[in-house]
């Protein structure tokens, strides 16, 4: 069997496409965007074509896309950026740690932040971000999907309140950026971060969204490229690369791409549903479907550990992830799904199956086969099995 990778929300391999765009800016366009001799000019070029690609995907103005360096970086330059001691923050405790590690630094340095908590099913309630609205309140930041299980957030909604409150709003938009129709005047937000490994683009690249007006200090400061938001010569092939990545990423959601990885998606989820001991973390509120990204499905097992289960599958030639990538080797549940109220014992028997564009339904015949295969298997040894036998 050829390898199946179901880790998209990890990370996502080139397009061909992303590729052959790159390939001349690392030799033969090779200039640096500030030279002002010919070398220098093709750079600038392919980055303000790539700039222009970029507005048409957030729908903002060219000069209000910033290049950097991923998710991270975005997240980190929204919350360095703007917040200040004695400001309060509100985010969500089903963040990535790019925003939850930044919101304990500022915290420590005394800013109050407060985590709102999701309901069971992982939404975040905007009546909940109002309530938690103070005078001092300068930001609120709130992904747009959710990196383990999916879930949409009402990110529309809550930008209706945070332009009545007159706060700042970010999104991490990183898992739903190429997955879901993308619009930031619609959204409402002021900053918005993307990654270009995430949608086919190459790693170590992204864009950060600063509407006009916002008064975000750079976290790096040197030169003045990027109109002094973001000092340091420009990544060309990445920011090449993310342009094409965006371009394609449009196009797929005209074609209705998403739309047939959905029916992947589910078509995997109802197949495993069917073993017995399994559900679905974050699917559903009751029996009303919760909106999620079309590639994710996050799934708990009884009676085995997610860590053994995402090894046998590994071996048989399958990837999948028992949380999100960063914490992958550490023996700690998901901070996502104790937040949505797991117990440690089923968090830790979650694993995340998240598909990529190009899946097929081949892919979802063999993860079919191989996987009541490995839980029968796990579960007939497990020591989690046996003691709740007991
Ligand atoms: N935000 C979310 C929701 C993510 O899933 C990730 C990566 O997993 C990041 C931010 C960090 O992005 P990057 O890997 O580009 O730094």
């Amino acid at each position: 069997m050829t390898r199946v990778y179901m880790d998209a929300n990890a990370t996502t391999p080139l397009l061909p496409e992303v590729m052959e765009a790159m390939r001349p800016y690392w030799m033969e366009r090779f200039g640096n965007p500030s030279s002002i001799h010919l070398d220098g000019q093709q750079a600038r070029a392919a980055v303000d074509r790539a700039r222009a690609t970029l507005a048409e995907f957030f729908n903002c103005h060219d000069a209000e896309v910033v290049f950097n360096s991923g998710g991270t970086e975005g997240d980190n330059t929204a919350i360095f950026g703007l917040l200040r001691p004695g400001d309060h923050f509100i985010t969500t405790s089903i963040e990535h740690s790019a925003i939850l590690r930044a919101a304990d630094r500022v915290a420590q340095s005394g800013v109050e932040v407060t985590f709102e908590a999701p309901t069971a099913s992982g939404l975040i309630d905007p009546a909940e971000i109002q309530r938690a609205l103070r005078p001092e309140t300068r930001l609120v930041s709130v992904m747009l999907a959710n990196n383990e299980t999916g879930v949409l957030q009402p990110v529309e909604e809550i930008g209706k309140i945070a332009k009545a409150a007159g706060v700042f709003f970010h999104i991490d938009a990183v898992q739903g950026a190429g997955k879901v129709p993308f619009d930031v005047r619609r959204f409402g937000c002021h900053l918005c971060s993307i990654s270009a490994h995430k949608m086919h683009g190459p790693k170590g690249v992204g864009a950060l969204f600063v509407r006009r007006g916002t008064p975000l200090e750079p976290l790096l400061v040197g030169g003045t490229h990027e109109r002094r938001q973001r000092a340091g010569t420009e990544n060309v092939p990445g920011i090449v690369g993310l342009g094409k990545a965006a371009e394609m990423a449009m196009r797929s959601l005209e074609d209705g791409i998403m739309e047939r990885v959905a029916r992947l998606r589910d078509r995997l989820e109802a197949g495993i549903l069917e073993l017995a001991g399994t559900g679905v973390n974050g699917g559903w509120d009751g029996d009303k479907a919760v909106p999620r990204a079309a590639n994710t499905t996050n799934i708990w097992f009884d009676n085995l550990e997610g860590e053994a289960l995402v090894i046998a599958l590994d071996l048989k030639g399958i990837a999948v992830s028992g949380g999100s990538a960063c914490h992958s080797g550490a023996t700690e549940p998901s901070h996502v799904l104790m937040a949505m109220g797991l117990d440690k014992t089923r968090a830790r028997a979650s694993l995340r199956f998240s598909l990529l564009k190009t899946a097929t339904d081949a892919d979802v015949d063999d993860v079919l086969k191989v996987v009541p295969e490995a839980v029968e298997h796990l579960r007939a040894i497990s020591p989690v099995a046996a003691g709740t036998a007991g």
